[in-house]
């Protein structure tokens, strides 16, 4: 799913960052060459060009260590919430197509809030037809 046009938009997202955004003391997108999306409790999310998730600190006690995600629910949940401060990100964001399904977190008060992103369908409120997953 991921593109030579994500790769440019993620690259240029990361050129244009602050310096406050690459100061090594505030955040690893120097250390990463990645984008930061946002934190959870004690993670942090960055999302490199090539479409890799960068969560660092995943395990709570190596606060430094990152771990890398390529699956299609990671990358999207990085695309979805990174898109609320990156609007650029919001055209790597998949169209639903006409045969896509609701996910069950369009019922869920918990996740229409928008506070915690569905891993199931990578925040995006549907999955994709049965047998073209
Ligand atoms: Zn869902």
């Amino acid at each position: 799913m991921w593109s030579q046009r994500a790769e440019e938009i993620v690259s240029r997202l990361i050129a244009g960052l602050p310096p406050a955004q690459l100061d090594p003391a505030r955040t690893h997108s120097a250390r990463l060459r990645a984008l930061h999306i946002g934190g959870s409790m004690w993670a942090d999310y960055y999302l490199r060009p090539n479409g890799a998730v960068v969560v660092v600190g995943e395990e709570y006690d190596q606060p430094d260590v990152g771990t890398v995600h390529t699956d299609r629910s990671n990358v999207l949940m990085a695309l979805v919430w990174g898109a609320r401060r990156y609007p650029e990100l919001l055209e790597l964001i998949p169209t639903r197509p006409t045969d896509a399904v609701d996910c069950f977190c369009r019922t869920s008060p918990i996740f229409a809030e928008g506070k915690l992103l569905c891993s199931e369908c990578g925040a995006l409120g549907w999955l994709p037809a049965e047998g073209t997953r």
